[in-house]
């Protein structure tokens, strides 16, 4: 029996679903329950949030789960990842007031900047030789400039639209990102074949829509 951690609610989800019931596994999910169990594969489905997902499967607590790079590496477990996904592809940026200047990135040297994601951040101004200060928060990291809280930001870009609508600027692709299926480093050998059956599949459906 496998465990696979998917997200309840967000934008992973309802690929995550669709990519299972693809691979011809059969459930029944209903908004109100935090478990299922298949009925034509050993699996049973946990549904949590995307942050808990990488800690519960470096724990074992799930065996398998689905969630975005930029939370896998965030959370410091890059090397759970088994297989890429090729959905929910997104980039983390970063993004300053439309109407201050900016010439490259070692203008934000001794800046203020808001983010969700302060590990990967750190590591790509390590990279970039610029010092300065991380402002953690968990959500509307957006707003941070026009309040004063930070000159700039570091978030997850899709459209633009939203950075538009705050009047920010995209400057830099810090990372990015597409949905992956991680593994716990764990697995009884029994658990490893149904994962391989599992990738097996995975790979199935992602070539049959090239
Ligand atoms: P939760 O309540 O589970 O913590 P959340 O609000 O943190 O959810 P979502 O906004 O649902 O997370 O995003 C989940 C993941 O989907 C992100 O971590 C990222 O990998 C990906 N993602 C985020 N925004 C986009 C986007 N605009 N387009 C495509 N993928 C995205
Ligand atoms: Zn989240």
């Amino acid at each position: 029996m496998l465990r696979l951690a998917i997200q309840k609610s967000g934008r992973l989800s309802e690929d995550s679903l669709a990519l299972i019931r693809e691979c011809g596994i059969n459930f029944i999910s209903s908004t109100y329950k935090l478990k299922t169990e298949a009925t034509n594969f050993p699996l049973e489905i946990l549904f949590l949030r995307d942050d808990d997902i990488p800690g519960y499967v470096q724990d074992g607590v799930a065996d398998l789960g689905i969630v975005g790079q930029n939370v896998l590496v965030e959370a410091g477990f890059p090397n759970l990842e088994v297989e890429a996904l090729g959905f929910s592809k997104c980039r983390l940026s970063l993004a300053v007031p439309r109407a201050d200047g900016y010439a490259s990135v070692a203008s934000l040297q001794g800046k203020n900047i808001a983010t969700s994601y302060p590990n990967i951040l750190s590591r790509y101004l390590a990279e970039q030789g610029v010092q300065a200060n991380l402002h953690t928060i968990s959500g509307s990291v957006e707003i941070a400039p026009s309040i004063g809280l930070a000159e700039a930001i570091c978030d997850i870009v899709s459209s633009g639209s939203t950075l538009l609508g705050n009047g920010l600027r995209e400057v830099e692709t810090v990372f990015r990102s597409e949905a992956v299926l991680i593994a716990q480093p764990n697995l009884t050998a029994e658990q490893a074949d149904l994962l391989e059956q599992l990738r097996f599949r995975m790979q199935a459906v992602r070539r049959a829509k090239r």
